[in-house]
């Protein structure tokens, strides 16, 4: 994100690749083409079960079976992860706890910790250059394993605002690999920054 709008803005004009559009299969995905128009899809009828998530009561859990994949901080309870691979134009990072749990269930003391540790991790993406905003989201409908995203997003690009940026994270090409790594090294720095372990 050290990107300013205008290398952003650059970087998407001059992209020869076509973005993956693989999310527009996604049953999830609620707009169809009807006759060249846009159109909202119809509400499919329940399914019989809710989605079973990967790692759904600890088995098969991909993140306890990679506990150091992508991680760049981490503490005696927390990790901190990020990937370059497949993402899209935005800096995205993880929080999430080492021991295997829901949300629901950090119990008060891991929540107060959860609480200082987001305010960290927002600043410290907030201070990155040209960073209009920081958004947090937790959805957990994809791994049962406690995780929260948060995304930079750039400052002066009027449709990358709200919740399509996350759409747009899919659409903008990646930033350049040293350009994200300088900025995910200026984020561990300041999580490390106060911490005891
Ligand atoms: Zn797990």
């Amino acid at each position: 994100m050290p990107q300013s709008a205008e290398e952003i803005h650059q970087l998407a004009r001059s992209r020869t690749d076509a973005p993956d559009l693989g999310f527009v299969e996604w049953p999830a995905f609620p707009w169809a083409v009807d006759g060249g128009r846009i159109v909202a899809k119809e509400l499919d009828p329940p399914a019989d079960h809710d989605r079973v998530r990967d790692g759904e009561g600890g088995v098969d859990c991909w993140r306890c079976e990679h506990p150091d994949e992508g991680v760049v901080w981490r503490n005696e309870r927390w990790i901190l992860s990020t990937d370059r691979e497949g993402r899209g134009g935005l800096l995205t990072l993880w929080l999430q706890t080492r021991e295997h749990m829901d949300f629901g269930d950090m119990g008060e003391d891991l929540a107060a910790e959860f609480g200082r540790l987001t305010l960290r991790l927002h600043n410290a993406m907030l201070a990155l250059p040209n960073a209009g905003r920081v958004h947090l989201g937790k959805w957990g409908d994809g791994s049962a394993h406690l995780h929260v995203l948060a995304m930079v997003r750039p400052a002066r690009l009027p449709q990358v605002i709200g919740s399509f940026a996350v759409e747009w994270d899919d659409l903008l090409p990646p930033v350049p690999e040293d350009v994200w790594q300088r900025e995910v090294d200026e984020v561990a720095v300041v999580m490390a920054t106060g911490d005891a372990v």
